[in-house]
């Protein structure tokens, strides 16, 4: 049943109520109004009847002239005693027949209350079928009753008055059409509502603009949209939300799977299934069923028995160590990220690396050395200008290992956070420029040029020996790697409240794009020979790298478009 329905039969139900009882009782107190005002004129014909018998001592032989004075005779006439014996009656002459009227319901009220009436047929007349109206008062020897037939006349003289009900039903029709007209607009907006909410969960792009009432149910209306709205904002932007967490996780260091309080996954991204692989025996193909894997055991005890807010531990997988954990939500739902511990390990694998290079970086020179030294004294028939030669080139050797001495040294202490750097003002243009007086005669010599385009108030908070070694050693690099005849581009093409933004760019012939990653690792050489030749450590960006994340930056290479190796990098300001 529709609201409209509903309400309108509420509202006609409780009005037809209404109606009826006021009906009732109006008609009711009409009814009585008129029986009292009838009851009222018997009763000063009863007490005239008593003063008349009270002045003739009570003697009843002089109440048939009295009917007669009054011309009653359709009005009949009874005294009984208090003890209920009819003592006269003016229909009745032999009174003695009459049976005892005590309990007569009008003497019955009479005797209680001094008055009463009664409307019923007689039992003392043979009028069958007859209805009379009886009224008694009681005095102090005797009830004087009057009865009248009660007829049609007299029961219609004695009904409430129908003009009021002709009157009521007139106001209920009207309020009828009031009460369908407020029924109508209350569920209007009702259903307008309704409606709008329906399709709120079908519709995504409602249009919100609907009109509602200027009135409390139309404030709920524009409410609701108004919250609507905002759940909308809130939804698109919390899609927007999960998209960028979505794309977050996978490029995420960590494996990470979200689960409900059912165990069922929410989601997962790759390096979960990647990791969670590597540490169990079996294939999981899903994330719900890691909780069955017998290694990750810890975390089934710990989401059934715990109540620890998280559970933490680490797995070795052939040498491999993943950190595990598991940190349950409020809603119970939990969340397991596994990470392989790749510090500790890279750490190590970087150390063991790294003395395995110095040992073959230090090889070379020194069997260099020792060779060019034996040679001079074995042979102590050697010409002076061989001897010169080879006590030469011992002592290129020997710069070479000084060279590379210089940079594990002041990488070891780039490494260590050496208490010789200090943070003081250090204008950038300065050193990049006095790097390029440095060079100039190599420059010159390689027909090289070095355009600089870095703003002269540029100032930054850092150690000016490292942002030196930083242009430096790429200052060195080009003019090692590109070759003659090409240019150096220098620039701070940005910067913001918290860094300078520079490139730095040759004119040269770049290098192959899958090298582009590792040139910063230490010893990592795209051509060998070249380097070598050149007498480069391996080192030169390795020590650019950690001296710029030393300065809170960050450094990228790229191919340019336009040809040539581009270094893209931040430093804190
Ligand atoms: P190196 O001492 O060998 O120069 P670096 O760490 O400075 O060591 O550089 C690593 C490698 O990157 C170099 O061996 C070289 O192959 C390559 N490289 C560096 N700068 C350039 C450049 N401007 N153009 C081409 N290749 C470069």
């Amino acid at each position: 049943m529709s609201l409209y329905k509903k309400l309108a039969a509420y509202f006609i139900a409780v009005m037809v109520i209404f109606c009826v009882a006021v009906i009732t009782y109006q008609y009711r107190r009409d009814r009585l109004n008129h029986i009292a005002t009838l009851n009222l004129t018997q009763q000063t014909q009863t007490q005239f009847i008593y003063n008349y018998l009270h002045s003739h001592g009570d003697s009843m032989v002089y109440m048939n002239a009295l009917t007669d004075m009054l011309e009653k005779q359709h009005t009949r006439i009874t005294v009984i005693d208090l003890s209920g014996n009819v003592v006269y009656d003016n229909h009745i002459s032999d009174t003695d027949s009459i049976e005892d009227h005590i309990d007569r319901p009008e003497i019955v009220s009479a005797r209680k209350h001094g008055t009463g009436y009664d409307i019923r047929s007689s039992a003392s007349l043979a009028t069958p079928g007859t209805n009379y109206y009886y009224f008694a008062q009681k005095f102090d020897k005797y009830y004087i009753r009057s009865s009248i037939v009660y007829d049609s006349h007299l029961a219609a003289s004695l009904q409430g008055d129908y003009e009021y009900i002709y009157y009521m039903i007139a106001l209920f029709a009207a309020s009828l059409g009031a009460v369908f007209y407020i029924v109508r607009k209350i569920s209007k907006t009702i259903t307008q509502l309704r409606d709008f909410a329906q399709r709120t969960q079908t519709d995504d792009e409602l249009d919100t603009n609907t009109n509602f009432p200027d009135d409390e149910f139309g404030e709920i209306g524009t409410l609701i949209t108004q919250n609507y709205k905002q759940l909308r904002k809130t939804k698109k932007a919390l899609a927007r939300e999960k998209e960028k967490l979505l794309a977050h996780l996978q490029t995420s260091h960590e494996g990470l799977a979200i689960f409900n309080k059912k165990g069922e996954q929410i989601l997962s991204n790759s390096l979960f299934m990647q990791h969670a692989n590597t540490i169990t025996s079996d294939t999981v193909t899903s994330a719900n069923d890691i909780l069955n894997e017998p290694e990750f055991e810890p975390v089934a005890n710990y989401l059934h028995l715990s109540q620890s807010a998280d559970c933490k531990f680490h797995i070795d997988k052939n040498g491999r160590i993943f950190s595990v954990q598991c940190v349950r939500f409020s809603d119970g739902g939990f969340e397991i990220s596994i990470i392989e511990n790749t510090q500790q390990y890279q750490e190590q694998e970087v150390k063991r690396q790294l003395t395995q290079n110095i040992s073959h970086e230090l090889k070379t020179p020194v069997a260099g050395i020792r060779g060019y030294l034996e040679t001079i004294i074995e042979t102590p028939d050697i010409s002076p200008q061989t001897r010169d030669k080879f006590i030469k080139r011992a002592y290129d050797q020997t710069e070479r290992l000084s060279n590379l001495i210089q940079d594990i040294s002041l990488l070891n202490k780039i490494d260590n956070r050496h208490p010789m750097f200090t943070r003081e003002k250090v204008n950038v243009r300065d050193i990049v420029e006095g790097i390029a007086t440095d060079l100039s005669i190599l420059l010159e010599k390689q027909h090289m040029k070095m355009h600089i385009d870095i703003s002269a108030g540029l100032d930054i908070t850092a150690d000016a020996t490292l942002i030196y070694s930083i242009f430096r050693n790429l200052t060195d690099n080009a003019i090692a790697y590109a070759g003659e005849s090409t240019e150096i581009y220098v620039k701070c093409y940005h910067t913001d409240t918290t860094s300078a933004y520079f490139s730095f760019r040759d004119t040269g012939t770049g290098i192959p794009a899958q090298h582009l990653d590792r040139i910063f690792e230490r010893f990592y050489r795209v051509d060998e020979g070249r380097s070598r030749a050149n007498g480069g450590t391996g080192l030169g960006l390795a020590i650019v790298k950690n001296a710029i994340l030393m300065h809170k930056g960050n450094i990228t290479a790229r191919n340019n478009p336009q040809g040539g190796l581009e270094f893209l990098f931040s430093l804190g300001l």
